[in-house]
């Protein structure tokens, strides 16, 4: 059955069979439900309904997860049930890697180690996905701090991207920009997490100022039409991920998410799962909610899914 028909006919399991890429995806809560339940007898449930504020996001974390896999042992596991639900979503090219903390905080400060985690749990669980691995760093961490992290990832050609996360509003995108200058260097590619909780000026800003090649959510650009026009113009791919954006009330609904918008306004747009174990988000119901919701037609979902396979 093709992707079209089976987004007809609602069949999630038709939908998991068709290629898909997942490049907005946290390992840490990436995984699968399933897979973690028959390692740990943990039984970590999703939200349904929309949260008010980060402290409720915490009080589930503390709940679901706590410090249940703060250790090297249960950091590989979070990978392997990140690939094993890849695996299940018919996910084809998957975009995970550690945050810079990780590595001394896991990985004994040693890169080959790190690296490998990711390369075996890959060749093991999912060997058919493409893995593009990623660094990662949370926007509230001091700058130097970061810079002494990165020293151990510089050089090492395993990692095909960057990106920034955790607090938009924490401090100016500018900081970073001696950061992303040294990872261009490198050969990465640019991203970073904008305009889910700032706005469509920050989406730019962020773009001109770091060079990014391509934005986590930007969903606020929807907001401003010469915005959008510049990431046209620009090549910018947003990586969007709607179910975590109505469930963090970022948007109102699914039927008015600005990937509609941003889609048929010429945007290059991807649909990603950003952490499946809170919202429930794997890719391929990602497609069928935004299907059903009457967000955006089966054609324009099965161009968004064909332009993510694609290798920029
Ligand atoms: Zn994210």
């Amino acid at each position: 059955m093709d992707f079209i028909d089976a987004l007809q006919q609602g069949n999630l399991e038709e939908i998991r069979k068709c290629p898909k890429a997942d490049l907005h995806n946290h390992f840490v809560l990436g995984g699968s439900r399933q897979y973690l339940k028959e390692h740990t007898g943990k039984d970590i449930k999703p939200i349904f309904e929309p949260i008010h504020s980060m402290d409720e996001m915490h009080a589930w974390n503390s709940q679901n997860i706590g410090e249940d896999f703060n250790s090297s042992e249960g950091r590989r596991l979070l990978i392997e049930a990140t690939f094993a639900q890849a695996k299940e979503d018919g996910v084809t090219i998957l975009e995970i890697g550690e945050d810079v903390w990780g590595l001394g905080e896991f990985f004994n400060g040693n890169i080959e180690e790190l690296v490998n985690a990711f390369e075996s749990a890959h060749k093991e669980i999912a060997p058919e996905i493409e893995l593009r691995l990623q660094i990662g760093m949370s926007r509230h961490c001091d700058i130097a701090y970061l810079e002494d992290c990165l020293s151990h990832f510089w050089g090492c050609k395993a990692f095909y991207s960057i990106d920034l996360y955790g607090d938009e509003l924490a401090q100016p995108i500018e900081n970073f920009k001696s950061i992303y200058r040294r990872a261009k260097a490198e050969g990465l590619r640019l991203k970073a997490h904008v305009g889910e909780w700032g706005t469509a000026e920050d989406v730019r800003r962020a773009v001109e100022e770091l060079e990014l090649d391509e934005v986590q959510h930007g969903t606020a650009a929807a907001e401003d039409p010469s915005v959008i026009r510049f990431l046209v113009d620009n090549h910018i791919r947003l990586n969007i991920t709607p179910t975590s954006n109505y469930l963090l009330g970022r948007v109102k609904d699914m039927k008015t998410h600005p990937i509609a918008e941003l889609c048929r306004n010429g945007v290059d747009v991807t649909i990603g799962s950003d952490d499946v174990l809170i919202f429930d988000s794997d890719v391929s119901k990602e497609y069928l909610r935004l299907y059903q919701c009457g967000c955006l037609k089966p054609e324009e979902l099965d161009d968004i899914r064909k332009k993510g396979l694609r290798t920029v």
